[in-house]
């Protein structure tokens, strides 16, 4: 019968997942509820696709990896290439020109991963202590491992905390962020070489804008927000609060070009962590990986490399002990962790720096 897997969800978590788990198992099935488009746009439960995205150079090295090609089949869909930095990818584009050319990569690089779309998981299915499948509208899907990445609202969690599992302590950092997002037509001499444009007002409630440059001759611009009013949406008064950052760059852009789609906007309340380290007793046969573990505030660009560097970790797991192993759960989870605390606790302590203070 050979060993098989099971992801919940094709986001960047998912489509990293599947690509690790395709070096140790012979199966690999991937659920995900969307219809996923063949072209590059954002699907109605990953949200934050139409918001400007960067990738640190520790994912993209990751992906580059995984995926061999991946530069090429990028700039072929229009990403931008930019003069490489230490910190960020080297070729900029959209999250969902992102997400939807790995996914082509890996459907036709690793024959041994299926992906299923339109199929939402309702629950795992256990069996003496041990999560051997999913649930999908009745019919059970049997695999050695499951693994949730299912994001940041993931409900599977819940369902073992309800089957008697201990659930995990939750760390929250109050962020208050507001993002307004809108695309703008991009010229050959808009400034040339640039890869984002970011600046910070930490007197005007922590005021940031950014720019990035994407296929289709495009800058995405996202201004946001930390515990302020977040920028409007009427495009005037979206122009003013790009006005108020402290480089006129973004507000210059919006004046004389017109924006091609309504102001978009997003909020986050909280950065949140999962501590499943902890657990003192988890099922075997279920992990939970990417920002289902730990979603970051998004302005640290931190997530969909985060989000890399566990599968990665996942895979190093499953090399020591197998998929099915019941040491598996704990030794991913010990090493998620190390991937995870660092970036979260520098990015808490910054973020904990812009709480306004009290009443
Ligand atoms: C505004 C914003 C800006 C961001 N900017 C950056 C950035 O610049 N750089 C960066 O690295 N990160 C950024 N991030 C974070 C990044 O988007 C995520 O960390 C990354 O996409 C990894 O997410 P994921 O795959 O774990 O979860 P998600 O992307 O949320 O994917 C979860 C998937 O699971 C599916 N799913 C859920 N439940 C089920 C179910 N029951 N059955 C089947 N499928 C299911 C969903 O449909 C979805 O496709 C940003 C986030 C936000 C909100």
């Amino acid at each position: 019968m050979g060993t098989s897997a099971i992801v919940i969800g094709a986001g960047l978590g998912g489509l990293s997942t599947a690509r690790v788990l395709s070096d140790h198992v012979d199966q690999v099935l991937v659920l995900e509820r969307d219809r996923l488009p063949q072209e590059a746009v954002a699907r109605p439960s990953v949200p934050q696709g139409r918001h400007a995205h960067v990738l640190l150079a520790s994912g993209q090295r990751l992906l580059d990896s995984w995926f061999p090609g991946l530069a090429d089949e990028l700039a072929a869909g229009g990403a931008v290439r930019v003069p490489a930095d230490p910190g960020f990818l080297s070729s900029s584009m959209s999250q969902p020109l992102l997400e939807c050319t790995i996914r082509g990569l890996l459907s036709r690089q690793r024959p041994n991963v299926i992906i299923s779309d339109e199929t939402a998981v309702d629950g795992l299915l256990l069996e003496n202590g041990r999560v051997v499948g999913v649930d999908v509208d009745g019919a059970r899907h049997r695999a050695d491992l499951v693994v949730a990445c299912s994001g940041r609202h993931t409900r599977f969690l819940d369902q073992l905390a309800h089957l008697g599992f201990p659930a995990p302590r939750v760390s929250e950092v109050h962020i208050d962020v507001a993002c307004g997002t809108c695309v703008v037509p991009r010229r050959p001499d808009d400034f040339t070489g640039a890869l984002v444009v970011t600046v910070d007002d930490p007197v005007l409630g922590h005021r940031v804008g950014m720019m990035v440059p994407v296929e289709g001759d495009q800058w995405i611009i996202t201004l946001a927000s930390l515990h302020g009013d977040g920028p409007p949406d009427d495009p005037a008064a979206y122009e003013d609060f790009a006005r108020s950052l402290p480089v006129p760059l973004i507000a210059d852009a919006l004046a004389q070009a017109e924006a091609v789609t309504p102001v978009m906007t997003y909020r986050m309340a909280t950065s949140q962590r999962r501590h499943v380290e902890q657990l003192k007793r988890t099922p075997p046969g279920f992990v939970v990986l990417g920002d289902a573990i730990c979603s970051f505030n998004p302005l640290h660009a931190q997530g969909m490399s985060s989000a890399a560097l566990q599968a990665r970790a996942l895979g190093q797991a499953i090399a020591r002990y197998g998929p099915s192993s019941p040491r598996l759960p704990r030794a991913f989870y010990m090493r998620a962790a190390k991937v995870i605390g660092l970036p979260w606790r520098i990015a808490a302590r910054a973020d904990a720096g812009t709480a306004r203070p009290g009443p």
